[in-house]
């Protein structure tokens, strides 16, 4: 055993073996030691290897998911050794093979079991995606594959190198693959380097799967995205063992298509997840009134990569729009689809093998809802173009609903052991046997009404259990006269308290019923296979209705939390400028009113001559809130969704960025000043005029005078070279003066009072610079001691006094030549190394990392 053992443990180096022996899979070894680790089981001990006992710890059999959930959970991969013939079928190979009886059963491992590869109900979040990424690099692009296999989900894109980071937080990718060698990703990404990832065979590949002579009608693949799906292809077909999962035909996920926003600013706008990692504190919580696991899905989807296509969007707002203005289609609709089942998770599982009657059940109830939403929705007249593309998938299933209607009982189980879930009259000879196994079970019970008669026990009983079947039951104080030899009845077992028998009638009927049984059994499976391959005839079909649904659900949610929560419909323009008026953030808005006060809405202007806001103003008193609402909107409008604000008209925004000083991010605990300048300049390096860029505090995070001189310097850029759209929150009250030089830059500021000596924030956005700090009334609001603040009194006052008489640390900054390009030149100096590792630099191409890296070559240069 430890032979075979081995065998198999050497094939899947990289994973932990589930070897299964009866009604456990076994781990022993260093396998043993891990999962007894993460899994808080006992480690015991079995045999000798090498004269040393083998680690060995176990799970049962039938409730291992839960322990393979754990481990998947913490990183590890799981092989699934199973046994592939009963101890039957072993002894009888032996003895043909003219072995003793002695026989070793045959395991192989069925299945490797990954973060990225699951299908199981039980493994997976219902409102979440799970995507399985490949990444591969050719002709100086990225290509990216992405697979979602519990629904089939598959889409292929490819970026500069420099967009990697960018698109793998767009994913939240479960499991990455990449090729051996690969260097490109984030550090922290937990990434299996594998070896096959070839364009011309993925192309190949992709052919015979989807069954077409060219891929041409899914889109045209470059070589990056050919090579990844190559990859992903490959992967799959080693964890299914050959058996491919569930992929629909690739889409093609487009770049320009999309909002670009890369990973710090997912990050610091808490889109998908928050801040501490979690769904909950996140936009898309705030916002999420989906009903059905695939409506959520899809929602974390839109909010993760807007559009940037007005057609595309205004057809996604307009079906919204249909459930928002009319309340009772919203709720009939929300009623139906609270109601349905997973049925593109339920087709997942059918397609990887690991589907059960239960999943065809789903499938049948998902289908006739399908329907009956349909007749619903067709009524509708001059339907929007995105309803009338959506209807027809929900139909067309009849002839698989009826016949799995047909061959299933009404709640079909998920175990299939005890049969039971073929409908009665399907099969007119399944009936015949489960007839014949039944007259047996009344044959049996009439004979143990005889038995108590004639034996005059009435305590006697006739029993099942799996080791004896059926049997006879006495109390020990009458077994004595059923021993006697010509009782008719055979001995067969003593326990505590009761005594076994068999009997010859008996032991007749049990066989009938058990030879029905077993026939009924096996034709039931046959028709469980036949239905599933029915059922996989149609699996993109059952998909695109599936998809359907989806959208339905985003939609009809979308207008809900419009309506409960008094949203508007944007209005998307191509001019870049961007008016909200009565704006909210969604977040901070529940959090506020959580706390039973009300939020303060404030507007926004932007707009080609007046791009650029700078807002100043006390701590606390609402600047972040005020960013990030406006990032927000911009975000929600372009992924279909009205807007928390009353009136929003905004041009397509191509590029989002948002940066937060350093101090507030000290908890990412790297070297956060560096990190805040190598974000703020792939800022400067891509943002264009389309872009909308919220700067918070940028430049906090370093001494006063490198950070203002840092802050004054990217305001400066920002609106001359980048010309973008731009909120830049700063506490250095002396970027005001930047207003003077700066034509597309205004003012604002949030406004504070000071009332009884106490601070009072209002939270309101008003034109103009802030008139002082407050920091000491913030101080003070914050509860620091008032002796403290007392004494922070005096020391500013002195502070203060000194300023009046040097011009403070902003003095000279009027003769600062007009424009940056104007800045003294380095002097130039022939050979330099280092101007000449910097001519060769393309600022475009770099990865934050790579910038970080060149730093560090630029500065052993120096
Ligand atoms: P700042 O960036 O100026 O330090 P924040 O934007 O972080 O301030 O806001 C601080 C707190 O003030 C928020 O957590 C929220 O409780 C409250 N707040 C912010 N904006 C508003 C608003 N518009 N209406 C009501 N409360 C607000």
């Amino acid at each position: 055993m430890m032979a075979q053992y081995l065998a198999l443990k050497e094939s899947v180096p990289d994973c932990l073996l589930f070897y299964r022996m009866g009604d456990f899979f076994e781990l022993f070894f260093e396998d043993a030691k891990r999962a007894a680790a993460t899994l808080d089981i006992a480690l015991t001990a079995r045999g000798e290897h090498d004269g040393e006992p083998i680690p060995m710890c176990g799970v049962p059999a039938h409730s291992h998911e839960a322990y393979l959930a754990r481990l998947i959970k913490a990183g590890h991969r799981v092989a699934i050794a199973d046994q592939t013939e009963t101890p039957e079928e072993a002894k009888k190979r032996a003895r043909k093979e003219g072995r003793a009886a002695k026989a070793l059963v045959a395991r192989a491992i069925v299945r490797i079991v990954t973060a990225g590869t699951l299908t199981e109900e039980t493994l997976l979040d219902a409102r979440a995606s799970n995507w399985l990424v490949a990444v591969a690099e050719a002709g100086g692009d990225i290509g990216i594959a992405a697979a979602d296999i519990s629904t089939g989900r598959f889409e292929l894109s490819s970026a500069p190198i420099a967009m990697l980071d960018a698109e793998l937080a767009r994913l939240g990718a479960a499991e990455i693959i990449a090729p051996e060698g690969f260097e490109r990703a984030p550090d922290d990404a937990h990434i299996c380097a594998r070896s096959d990832f070839s364009s011309i065979e993925a192309e190949r590949r992709l052919k015979t799967v989807f069954g077409v002579a060219t891929l041409d009608g899914f889109g045209q693949f470059d070589r990056a995205e050919l090579a990844a799906a190559g990859g992903l292809l490959a992967y799959l077909d080693s964890a299914g063992q050959g058996a491919l999962p569930f992929l629909q035909p690739p889409r093609h996920h487009r770049a320009g298509d999309y909002m670009l926003i890369d990973a710090a600013t997912r990050e610091s706008l808490e889109l998908t997840h928050s801040a501490s990692g979690n769904r909950g504190g996140s936009l898309l919580s705030a916002i999420d009134r989906t009903v059905t696991g695939a409506g959520a899905r899809l929602l974390a989807v839109d909010i993760a990569a807007p559009l940037t296509t007005t057609d595309a969007i205004e057809a996604r707002l307009d079906l919204v729009a249909l459930f928002e203005s009319d309340a009772g289609r919203r709720d009939h609709l929300r009623a139906a689809l609270k109601a349905l089942p997973d049925i593109g998770r339920a087709l997942g599982r059918l397609v990887a093998g690991r589907g059960s009657p239960r999943d065809l059940g789903l499938l049948r109830d998902g289908l006739y809802a399908a329907r009956d939403l349909h007749e619903a929705l067709a009524r509708i007249d001059e339907p929007p173009a995105l309803l009338a593309e959506t209807l027809p998938r929900l139909t067309g299933h009849g002839a698989l609903s009826d016949h799995l209607a047909r061959a299933l009982v009404p709640s079909p189980p998920i175990d299939t052991a005890q049969g039971g879930y073929i409908a009665e009259g399907y099969d007119a000879a399944l009936d015949d046997l489960r007839e014949t196994a039944g007259d047996g079970r009344r044959a049996i019970a009439a004979l143990e009404a005889r038995y108590r008669e004639a034996r005059g026990i009435a305590s006697l009983k006739i029993k099942h259990n799996n080791v004896l079947g059926y049997h006879i039951e006495v109390p020990s104080k009458h077994a004595d006269a059923l021993m006697a030899a010509d009782s008719g009845f055979t001995h067969r077992q003593t326990l505590a308290g009761v005594v076994r028998f068999n009997a010859p009638e008996l032991h007749e009927e049990a066989q009938r019923v058990m030879q029905a049984g077993a026939h009924a059994l096996a034709a039931e499976a046959a028709h469980l296979e036949e239905l599933i391959a029915r059922t996989l005839r149609d699996r993109d079909a059952i998909a695109a209705t599936a998809d359907a649904l989806a959208r339905l659900d985003v939609a009809s949610a979308l207008a809900e939390q419009a309506a409960l929560r008094g949203w508007t419909r944007p209005r998307l323009t191509a001019e870049p400028c961007f008016a909200v008026e009565g704006g909210r953030h969604p977040v901070v808005e529940m959090a506020v009113e959580r706390q039973g006060e009300r939020f303060v809405a404030n507007d926004c202007a932007l707009a080609p001559e007046e791009r650029l806001w700078l807002v100043t103003g006390p701590n606390m008193g609402g600047k972040s809130t005020f960013l990030r609402q406006n990032a927000l909107i911009a975000v929600l409008a372009q992924a279909g969704s009205y807007v928390p604000a009353q009136s929003a008209k905004l041009g397509i925004v191509d590029k989002l960025f948002s940066r937060v000083g350093a101090s507030d991010n000290l908890a990412r605990g790297r070297s956060t000043f560096m990190v805040e300048m190598v974000e703020t300049a792939a800022i400067l390096a891509q943002a264009t005029e389309h872009s909308f860029v919220i700067l918070d505090e940028v430049g906090r995070g370093t001494s006063t005078y490198d950070g203002l001189a840092i802050a004054w310097a990217v305001v400066e850029a920002v609106h001359d070279v980048n010309k973008c759209r731009c909120l830049f929150a700063t506490h250095y009250h002396e970027l005001t003066r930047l207003a003077e030089r700066l034509d597309a830059l205004s003012l604002r500021h949030v406004r504070a009072r000071e009332w009884q000596g106490d601070l009072v924030l209002l939270h309101e956005l008003a034109e103009g610079p802030a008139d002082r700090s407050y920091g000491l009334a913030v101080a003070k609001l914050a509860g620091l001691p008032k002796e403290t603040v007392g004494r922070a009194k005096a020391v500013l006052a002195k502070l203060e006094a000194g300023r009046e008489a040097t011009g403070g640390i902003a003095a000279g900054l009027d003769d600062l030549p007009l424009f940056a390009a104007d800045v003294p030149q380095m002097e130039e100096d022939a050979g330099d190394p280092l101007r000449e590792a910097l001519d060769a630099v393309h600022a475009d191409d770099l990865t934050p990392r790579d910038a970080l890296d060149l730093v560090y070559r630029l500065k052993r240069l120096a």
